[in-house]
């Protein structure tokens, strides 16, 4: 992990290349060396640096972060709360009825039938072998199996790619379709890149829609990003080729936010011209986009895997990000978009403001949609 800037939040190591800036990152940032020998940054967070004052930002950025988690899970977390009224009700000999009572209460939340199935004969194997003997026991293997779907089936959430040449900033694309929140996630990235000590630049690439790019500046003003100087009514792909361009001109931007339409005349010709932005940027640099990151509405639940694999199918996504977390009782659909797609949601949306973007934490995800307190309840 060398010349990269490092962020470690929650605890996990999140990091891009900032290289470039490293000489100029004031004292607020932490610099080691990696197991490499090569120059490491941690950033603390704004302010002089010390150690103990990383430490408690830290802590307070876990806890509060976790606090969102749990407030932008509630409606999904208070339907899966049945879950505890039956596990109280554990009898083996009623296995049968239980797990269809269970399974139901999965599919309640959109964890679709195929996942909701996978984990329920999981879930019988190991009553099987024994492994399963009281409501407890069920509850933790039933988190412990989903926790495994989520890492194991959608890579490693918690890593951004990011570029490896100190010249070339990291490129990371963002698509999706209009109202899923594509805009407020570019605004809220732009905000968690920032913390972590990035420049950003962000790219109008959304030409089709006219208050696209001010929609977007405001977000720049709010988190101190800059925008690209594209030219109006140039074609999306010449803007990306040129904001590229000027990104890697300057010299001292380490993050490219690139938007894209979400909205053309038919969805073929969104798709052609999602892959002709892509392949423009790689024109440009071949290295690029090192992330192509999917914007899917949560509240649509497991209507969203159509879209997830039009998209993935087409464009190589990268990343998912998940927004409107907070706003529905559909969150199991994570689960069933990883399983499916096999690709990692890396952020979810619980929010409006720029605060409101959560790095995907399969761990905490589960305990905060299956409380444990409550299982004692039970
Ligand atoms: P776009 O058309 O895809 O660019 O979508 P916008 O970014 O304009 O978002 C559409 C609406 O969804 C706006 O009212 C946003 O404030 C709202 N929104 C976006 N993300 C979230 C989220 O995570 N939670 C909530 N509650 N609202 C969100």
């Amino acid at each position: 992990m060398n010349n990269k800037n490092k962020n470690n939040l929650n605890n996990k190591e999140y990091s891009f290349n900032a290289s470039r800036r490293s000489n100029k990152l004031n004292q607020s940032s932490l610099t080691c060396l990696s197991s490499r020998g090569k120059r490491v940054i941690m950033h603390s967070g704004g302010g002089g640096f010390s150690l103990s004052k990383l430490t408690s930002v830290l802590k307070k950025k876990t806890q509060s972060d976790f606090d969102r988690v749990i407030s932008g899970t509630s409606k999904t977390r208070e339907k899966l709360s049945y879950m505890d009224e039956i596990l109280g009700l554990w009898r083996l000999e009623d296995l049968d009825d239980t797990l269809d009572d269970l399974e139901e209460t999965l599919l309640s939340v959109d964890f679709g039938p195929k996942t909701a199935g996978k984990v329920l004969d999981t879930i019988r194997e190991l009553v099987e072998d024994g492994k399963i003997k009281t409501g407890e026991d069920c509850k933790r293997a039933l988190k412990e199996t989903i926790v495994n779907i989520l890492v194991n089936d959608g890579g490693d959430p918690t890593k951004m790619n990011v570029s490896d040449d100190e010249k070339i900033p990291t490129c990371v694309l963002i698509i999706g379709v209009n109202g899923g929140g594509k805009t407020t996630t570019i605004g809220k990235l732009s905000n968690w890149y920032k913390n972590a000590g990035a420049k950003v630049m962000m790219v109008p690439g959304d030409t089709f829609r006219a208050a696209a790019a001010e929609q977007l500046q405001t977000w720049a003003d709010r988190t101190g990003a800059i925008m690209s100087k594209s030219p109006p009514n140039t074609k999306p792909g010449a803007v990306s080729y040129k904001a590229v361009d000027e990104a890697i001109a300057m010299g001292d931007i380490d993050v490219i936010l690139a938007d894209t339409s979400g909205r053309l005349h038919t969805n073929l010709d969104l798709m052609d011209e999602l892959v002709g932005v892509k392949s423009s940027i790689k024109k440009r640099e071949p290295s690029m986009p090192h992330e192509v990151l999917l914007v899917l509405d949560g509240t649509t639940g497991l209507n969203m895997l159509n879209q997830a694999r039009e998209f993935g199918q087409q464009l190589g996504v990268t990343g998912i990000i998940l927004t409107k977390l907070d706003g529905t009782a559909r969150g199991g659909a994570v689960i069933s978009v990883v399983d499916e797609m096999k690709i990692p949601v890396k952020f979810v949306g619980v929010g409006e403001t720029m605060e409101d973007l959560q790095v995907f934490e399969p761990l905490s995800f589960v305990d905060a949609l299956f409380p444990e307190e409550e299982a004692g309840d039970a």
